[in-house]
C-alpha cells in the first residue's frame, strides 16, 4: 500500500465528507414508525406494555430475573445506589465516563477513585480490594464493552460484605466467559443513549436477580410512589417512555450481528495498522466478547512520534472525528477538585494521557475503517513533519 501525504502536510484529506465518531443504527425505520404511530394513537405514552416488552426482552437476552427500564443509565445508577444504601464511600474507577461518579454523589455517596488494569482498562481488582474495607459499595465499568474482572471483583465485594454494581453502559451484548453481561454483581446498569450500541433515543436498564432491589428501583423511577401517592422515599421522575421503549426494542433486533460486525471492523483496523510502533489496544480476554462500543488506541508518544492529542488533530484534518475517551480522568475533573486527592493514580493518568478513540459504528464499512487505519499509518510515517506543522 502506498503511504499518502497527511492532510496537515498538504495531502488530500482521507475523507471528502466528515466521518463522524458514531452513528446510531436502526435497521427497520418504517416498522418502527408504525409502532410509534400505534403508541401515539393508544393514548398510553408511559407506564405501558411496550416498556414491559423491552424489559422482558432484555431479561431473556441477559438471562436475568428482573429488568427495570429507566430514563437513562445515570438515573438507573443513582436509584440502584440509593436503594442499596450506598451513602458513604463508593469505589469507582477514575478511567470511566463522569456519570459513573456523578451517580454516586447524587445517591449521597462520595467516590473513592481507584486504578484500572493497564491491559483491560477496567477496574483494577487489587486496588479495589485495598479500598473496599472503607467503602459501602463497589462500582465498576465494563469500559468500551470489555467485561470487568467479574470473578475477582465479586470475591472482593463478598469478602468486604458490600454490594457490587456494574456500570454496563457500553456492554449490552457483551459476554463474560460465555455468560451475558447483565446477571453479574448485585446489579448492572445499561445505557441506551445514542452513542451506545443499542439505542432508545435516551434510556437505561437496571438488571438484577434481587427482587427487593428491583422493586425499590420501580418505585424510585416513579417518585417513590407505590401507587397511593404516599411516597416511601424521595424518588426521581425517571421512567422510560413507551416511545423510547419502542426505539429500544427496534434497536435490539440485529444487535448480535452488529456486535460481530464491530469486532470484524476492529480486526480490519488492527491488521491494516499492524506494525505501527507505539500504538496498542485495550485487551479483551479471549474467553470474553466485547461490544466494542469504542475502539480505543493507546498511543506511546515516544515510539509513535506524536501524542494522542496531536494524532487527533491530524485526523481532524483528514475529516476523521475522534474523542479522548477518557481524558481528563474523572478524578482530575473540576467536579471532583474539592475531594482530598490523597491517592495517586499513576496508571490512570498515563492511560488517560495516551488514549484516542477514532470512529466506529455498526454500519461503518470495512473500506471506511481501512481508510482510517491508513490515515493513522500515514500520520505516523510523517510524524516529525506533522508535529512541526501542528506547532
Ligand atoms: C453513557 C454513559 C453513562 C450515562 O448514560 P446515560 O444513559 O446517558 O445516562 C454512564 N456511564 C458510562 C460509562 C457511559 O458511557
Amino acid at each position: 500500500m502506498t503511504i499518502a501525504l497527511p492532510a496537515v502536510l498538504g495531502g488530500a484529506p482521507a475523507f471528502a465528507e466528515p466521518l463522524p465518531l458514531v452513528r446510531p443504527t436502526i435497521s427497520d425505520i418504517p416498522g418502527l414508525a408504525r409502532r410509534l404511530e400505534q403508541i401515539l394513537g393508544s393514548g398510553m405514552l408511559t407506564n405501558g406494555r411496550v416498556v414491559r416488552e423491552l424489559e422482558d426482552a432484555v431479561a431473556q437476552r441477559c438471562d436475568v430475573e428482573h429488568v427495570v427500564a429507566v430514563a437513562n443509565c445515570t438515573s438507573g445508577l443513582m436509584l440502584t445506589l440509593l436503594a442499596l444504601g450506598a451513602a458513604g464511600r463508593v469505589v469507582v474507577p477514575s478511567f470511566t465516563f463522569a456519570a459513573s461518579a456523578h451517580a454516586i454523589v447524587w445517591a449521597g455517596g462520595e467516590p473513592s477513585f481507584a486504578e484500572v488494569d493497564r491491559m483491560t482498562l477496567t477496574l483494577d481488582t487489587g486496588d479495589a480490594a485495598s479500598l473496599a474495607d472503607e467503602a459501602n459499595a463497589i462500582t465498576a465499568t465494563h469500559v468500551h464493552g470489555a467485561p470487568c474482572d467479574v470473578d475477582g471483583l465479586t470475591a472482593v465485594a463478598e469478602s468486604a460484605g458490600i454490594p457490587l454494581v456494574f456500570d454496563a453502559a457500553h456492554a449490552l451484548g457483551s459476554m463474560r466467559a460465555g455468560r451475558p453481561v447483565g446477571g453479574f454483581g448485585t446489579a448492572e446498569v445499561f445505557s441506551m443513549s445514542p452513542t451506545k450500541v443499542a439505542v432508545a433515543g435516551e434510556g437505561g436498564l437496571v438488571t438484577t436477580n434481587n427482587a427487593e432491589l428491583a422493586h425499590a428501583i420501580r418505585l424510585g423511577r416513579d417518585y417513590g410512589n407505590p401507587g397511593n401517592y404516599d411516597c416511601q422515599f424521595p424518588g426521581l421522575s425517571a421512567r422510560m417512555s413507551e416511545l423510547h421503549a419502542a426505539v429500544g426494542l427496534a434497536s435490539l433486533a440485529g444487535l448480535d450481528e452488529r456486535i460481530v460486525h464491530r469486532n470484524d471492523l476492529v480486526t480490519t483496523f488492527k491488521d491494516r495498522a499492524a506494525g505501527v510502533p507505539g500504538m496498542t489496544y485495550q485487551q479483551v480476554r479471549k474467553e470474553d466478547v466485547s461490544t466494542f462500543k469504542d475502539l480505543t488506541l493507546i498511543i506511546d508518544p515516544e515510539s509513535f512520534g506524536l501524542c494522542a492529542n496531536d494524532l487527533g488533530r491530524a485526523l481532524a484534518a483528514e475529516q476523521i472525528d475522534s474523542r479522548r475517551y477518557y481524558y481528563p480522568p474523572v478524578h482530575r475533573q473540576q467536579a471532583y477538585a474539592h475531594l482530598p486527592q490523597h491517592r495517586k493514580l499513576p496508571v490512570t493518568d498515563e492511560i488517560a494521557d495516551r488514549v484516542l478513540t477514532p470512529p466506529l459504528y455498526s454500519h461503518m464499512t470495512h473500506a471506511q475503517i481501512r481508510a482510517v487505519a491508513d490515515a493513522v499509518v500515514a500520520i505516523h510515517k510523517h510524524a516529525p513533519a506533522v508535529r512541526d506543522a501542528l506547532g
